[in-house]
């Protein structure tokens, strides 16, 4: 079995920050970025609210540098996916999907979250044929087309913007008539004549053969029920925690399944820490992510010196 002072679950800003406090405070880490590291911001196209960066940066590339300073640093970064925790103190052991096992001295859980579906008859048929979770990805396929987009918060918001650049007409669909998204961007939108904003109202079923080419939606002020057609569906109603591997493990998770932290990211095990997204209720930003992994590296490093 392979020994480490600190692993780290998750390579997303939180996961990354939490390395470059960890490794510059002397321990011996290695994250566990599964095969695509780098989290949600790899399916976002700008950021325009990271401290620092005078222009938008694209999220995959604000990823990239963040991995190159990790390496630069020395932390070792793997590409396994972490399956399970086990222990319940410290030295804890991290058993990777393929069957290989570390032994840690810390683990800091930095998964992120992951898209939530709208869960209406027809979703799993159509996912990759019309209906997506990322207009960042997957936009580029409805150019010249009409779709909606689901939601009211910045992500449904900052991609209909987005898809608006290249699709004919974009329909915001949105349950209330009131927006998570910033005002900012809520006034983009109401000022961009390509999107049509549909308030109080749910989409009920997707509609089509082979591939989408409508949503039944229903106004949940008055009942009524109308079709809308279009080509494409993006689904941007939040995230859920990514927390499913530690189901089996004593680490504390809530009902919704974000891991149970305090403000100075202590889980529930000792020597156990969690940033970002997996463990955030109210913020899920980059930035804020970042701040808490850098708060998990240096109590992560705390923890390992005390224990040496
Ligand atoms: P969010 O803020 O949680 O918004 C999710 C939206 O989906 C809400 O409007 C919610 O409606 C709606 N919703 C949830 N479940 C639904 C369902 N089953 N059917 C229909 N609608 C449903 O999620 P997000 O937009 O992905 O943003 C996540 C976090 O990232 C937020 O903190 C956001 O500010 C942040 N973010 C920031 C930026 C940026 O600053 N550049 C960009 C993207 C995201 P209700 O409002 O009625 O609950």
């Amino acid at each position: 079995m392979k020994k480490t002072d600190l692993l780290i679950i998750g390579a997303g800003p939180a996961g990354c920050s939490a390395a470059i406090y960890a490794v510059r405070a002397g321990l011996k880490t290695v994250i566990a970025g599964g095969a695509m590291p780098g989290g949600q911001l790899l399916q976002t196209s700008e950021i325009e609210n990271y401290a620092g960066f005078i222009d938008p940066v694209g999220g995959f590339d604000l990823m990239e540098r963040m991995h190159k300073q990790c390496k630069r640093l020395g932390v070792e970064m793997l590409t396994d996916e972490v399956a399970q925790l086990k222990g319940s103190k410290t030295p804890y052991t991290v058993v990777m999907a393929g069957g290989e096992e570390y032994e840690a001295a810390s683990v800091i859980i930095a998964t992120g979250a992951r898209a939530r579906w709208l869960g209406v008859p027809n979703e799993e048929k159509f996912k990759g044929h019309g209906l997506s979770a990322c207009a960042t990805c997957d936009g580029f396929f409805m150019r010249g087309k009409e779709v909606c987009i689901v939601g009211g918060g910045n992500t449904a918001f900052e991609d209909a913007l987005f898809l608006a650049q290249f699709c004919t007409k974009v329909y915001l669909i949105h349950r209330r008539d009131a927006f998570r998204a910033d005002q900012v961007t809520v006034n983009k939108v109401r000022e961009n004549p390509k999107i049509t904003l549909v308030l109080n109202s749910v989409v009920e079923e997707l509609l089509g053969d082979e591939t989408v080419s409508g949503v039944r939606i229903k106004n949940v002020k008055t009942n009524a029920t109308s079709e809308l057609a279009c080509q494409g569906v993006f689904v941007a109603v939040g995230a859920v925690p990514q927390t499913d591997f530690l189901k089996n493990s004593l680490v504390g998770l809530a009902d919704n399944g974000l891991v149970l932290a305090d403000e100075r990211t202590h889980t529930t095990l000792e020597g156990v820490f969690a940033a970002g997204d997996c463990a955030d209720k109210y913020y899920r930003q980059a930035v804020i992510a970042a701040g808490s992994g850098a708060k998990a590296g240096i109590e992560a490093a705390a923890f390992v010196n005390l224990h040496r």
